[in-house]
Formats: C-alpha cells, sequence, structure tokens
C-alpha cells in the first residue's frame, strides 16, 4: 500500500520493534510482523497485531512489571522477560 505518511514509499512486509509504554511500565515488542514504508522507515501493524500487543502490555501492567521484553515468533508472541527485578537490584 501507499504510505500515509510521506505520500511517496510503498510499504513492503517487514519485522519492527513496537515500544508501549503505559502509567510508567515499558513493554517492548520484536521482530513484529508490520507493513515497512520502504521510503520513510513508517510501519504500520494489523489491528490483530495491535490488540495482542495492547493486551499483552495490559497484562504486564497489571502484574506490576516496570520494563518487560517481549519477541514475536511465527507470528505470536512466544517469549517474554520482565527486567523488572534486575533494574530494581542496580537501583534503577
Ligand atoms: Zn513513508
Amino acid at each position: 500500500m501507499n504510505c500515509v505518511i510521506c505520500k511517496q514509499g510503498q510499504t513492503q512486509p517487514g519485522l519492527v520493534t513496537v515500544t508501549l509504554e503505559r502509567e510508567g511500565a515499558i513493554v517492548v515488542f520484536k521482530r513484529v510482523p508490520a507493513e515497512v514504508c520502504e521510503n520513510c522507515g513508517e510501519y504500520y501493524l494489523s489491528d490483530d497485531v495491535t490488540g495482542e500487543l495492547l493486551e499483552r502490555a495490559e497484562e504486564a501492567i497489571a502484574s506490576g512489571v516496570e520494563v518487560e521484553i517481549c519477541r514475536y515468533v511465527a507470528k505470536a508472541i512466544s517469549l517474554c522477560e520482565n527486567s523488572q527485578s534486575r533494574f530494581r537490584s542496580q537501583g534503577f
């Protein structure tokens, strides 16, 4: 599709890193499938993917995690590790 940001590039399937920050919690999703603009780098997530990311972020916030890093494998969130205890012990 045409990129709506720069209006010049075309998007191509690719993998992006998405960071969601809410209420002091940060959740990073790596290797998220997206359409990426070849010109400006803007990315577009499908509704399904967006819903899944928001759901996972809500869970992380609900469990009191400060930082969580999740990796997408085969189009699903498969591995999450939260860094709360590590950061805490370093006085973060
Ligand atoms: Zn663009």
